[in-house]
């Protein structure tokens, strides 16, 4: 029998439907944001649970990580396309925290992941903040963070180089000056272990000159967590 709250909702649904924000079905009153058949279909790497895998190599010389990982792999044209776009252009910031959560929730059970304290989301320009209204990986770091009972420092380093447009930004991390882009903004914590959080890993000069950045504080260790990665 459904409850009256579950009527009230169903209701609600017929005239409001609530859309997956891959593929834009009606959600039933037990999902949230996207569908169980996106979900379940995304192309998930499994790269929290292997020490040695595509994504930590991209570091590999540059900066030390301790690992790296990617919840999917970034397929054009397909669900994980869609939902970036949902989150970063069309103002769906619960699927921010949704995605987030999805992925601390294997995160956290993750023996490579279990040694993270405190999560530092890849920060925005404020032009950019400006323009978008808001951090995606601000939005992402929030659902980690709940997921993984662990807290997220927004404010702990700032960007001072903006880029241009996104579509750039492929081309802005291959030949950008990695020094210098990101900056230290003098917040004291006690943890000593940051897990790094973006959206995409391409080329990873956006992250390694972050991670560089955190570096400066001090006797800390880093580990890095996307939701997807080109490959
Ligand atoms: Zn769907």
């Amino acid at each position: 029998m459904l409850s009256i709250s579950q009527f009230s909702r169903d209701f609600f649904n017929l005239f409001y439907p609530r859309l997956c924000a891959a593929c834009s079905r009606t959600l039933n009153s037990a999902e949230n944001h996207i569908c169980s058949m996106c979900i379940w279909r995304l192309p998930k790497t499994d790269y929290h649970l292997q020490n040695d895998n595509p994504v930590i190599r991209r570091f590999w010389g540059r900066v030390s990580i301790e690992s790296a990982a990617s919840f999917a792999f970034f397929d054009k044209g397909e669900a994980i396309q869609h939902l970036l776009h949902s989150l970063k252009y069309a103002g769906n910031k619960e699927v921010g925290i949704f995605l987030g959560e999805l992925y601390g929730n294997l995160l956290k059970q993750a023996p490579l992941f279990t040694a993270c304290e405190a999560i530092i989301p890849v920060p925005l320009h404020r032009k950019k903040i400006r323009s978008r209204g808001y951090n995606q990986s601000n939005l992402l770091a929030e659902g980690l963070s709940k997921a993984m009972g662990i807290p997220s420092y927004t404010d702990f380093i700032e960007r001072r180089v903006a880029t241009s447009t996104q579509t750039q930004k492929s081309r802005y991390e291959r030949f950008e000056n990695v020094e210098n882009v990101f900056k230290l903004k003098g917040k004291q914590v006690k943890e000593k272990h940051f897990l790094l959080v973006d959206d995409v890993i391409t080329t990873g000069s956006t992250l390694e000159s972050c991670a560089r950045c955190v570096a400066q504080y001090g006797d800390v260790k880093m580990s890095i967590a996307t939701i997807a990665c080109v490959m």
